[in-house]
């Protein structure tokens, strides 16, 4: 249940009454918010008198629930760019996959940046499936990312592997990308929702979208309202493409959750050829943002060669989707 209490409620109050019911007590953009046990289905009387409205709810999809807040939250990724809200705008963050050096990293954002788009993924510290396989450069790839940023005045996304180094991704980074791998990580969820800064949640490929929406609950109980969610393709018995990407889970969560739905084509396929149909159907769906993985030479990448794109190939999909996204009244940034 969450209790949005009166204006007139002083935060030592609303802190003590929060440990009276066992609830968490939230800031939200319209002030003090108590989230307790959906199990709860009647105001604690300890409660009662500061209460301005009370939210039951079915199931502990809460604060990013419909039922709490029926219109999407908005999400300011970059000056120029937010999501959600009314804005409706569809982004577009694109790059490699794995940042491999300073002249790869350039290439793809001026790449990138020559289509007008504000926001450059590079993961730095990668989740591999192999430990013999490439793993990322670290802070020293962070560093480049923040070059890029200050050259070409676009903002970064990159990913947090563990929570051993999620502070010092926090402190590069615009947006924190916790990964399908990672999505369950406990420190990372919380340390996300100390920051105010946007999180791109991914799915994780065995997750259910209720347990996706309850990761979710972790960073904006902790305070943070920016979250996005990610559909990233899940697994399930299809061998012949990377994942499956579930499309029918990303309606239930534009119907369900009140955040802002972000698709990645590139992981789910797991193949260039079906990425840019791919993009064409997550746009049909009136997304709020798509992230692509874009290289200067994806044979040679060292993280998931076969699925990023050639920059012409890139170039080619993305004015593609426009008038699509056009079509179900999106524009993109
Ligand atoms: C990535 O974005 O490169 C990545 C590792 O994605 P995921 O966590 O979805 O596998
Ligand atoms: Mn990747």
């Amino acid at each position: 249940m969450i209790l949005r209490l009166k204006d007139s409620v002083s935060d030592i109050q609303a802190t003590s009454l929060a440990q009276a019911i066992q609830a968490i007590l939230v800031l939200e953009p319209e002030g003090w918010v108590l989230v307790a046990s959906a199990k709860v289905k009647e105001v604690p009387a300890a409660a009662a008198g500061l209460v301005k409205e009370a939210i039951p709810t079915a199931t502990d999809l809460q604060l990013a629930s419909r039922t709490y807040r029926e219109e999407t939250r908005s999400v300011q990724l970059h000056k120029d760019v937010v999501v959600g809200g009314n804005s409706g705008n569809t982004v577009m963050i694109a790059g490699p996959c794995s940042v491999e050096s300073r002249e790869q990293l350039h290439a793809a954002a001026t790449f990138v940046d020559g289509l007008g788009i504000k926001m450059l993924r590079g993961g730095c510290y990668k989740p591999r499936t192999s430990p013999y396989t490439f793993q990322g450069l670290g802070e020293e790839g962070l560093q480049l990312l923040a070059d890029m940023r200050k050259e070409f005045g676009m903002n970064v996304v990159t990913e947090v592997r563990d929570a051993t180094h999620v502070d010092t991704v926090i402190e590069y980074t615009d947006v924190i990308q916790i990964g399908a791998k990672a999505m369950y990580d406990h420190g990372i969820l919380k340390a996300a929702g100390a920051s105010r800064k946007p999180v791109l949640l991914k799915r994780g490929f065995g997750t259910t979208l209720q347990e996706l929406a309850q990761a979710a609950e972790f960073i904006l109980s902790g305070g943070n309202p920016n979250v996005m969610l990610c559909e990233r393709g899940i697994r399930t018995f299809e061998t012949k493409t990377r994942f499956t990407l579930d499309l029918c889970g990303v309606a239930w969560l534009q119907e369900h959750t009140n955040l802002p739905v972000i698709l990645d084509p590139s992981h789910a396929m797991g193949y260039r050829y079906g990425v840019p149909a791919l993009t064409r159907a997550c746009a049909a769906m009136g997304i709020d943002g798509l992230i692509i993985e874009t290289h200067p030479d994806p044979d040679v990448a060292l993280s998931d060669s076969a699925q990023q794109l050639t920059f012409k190939q890139f170039e080619e999909m993305y004015q593609s989707v426009e008038p699509i996204l056009a079509a179900v009244g999106r524009k993109m940034v």
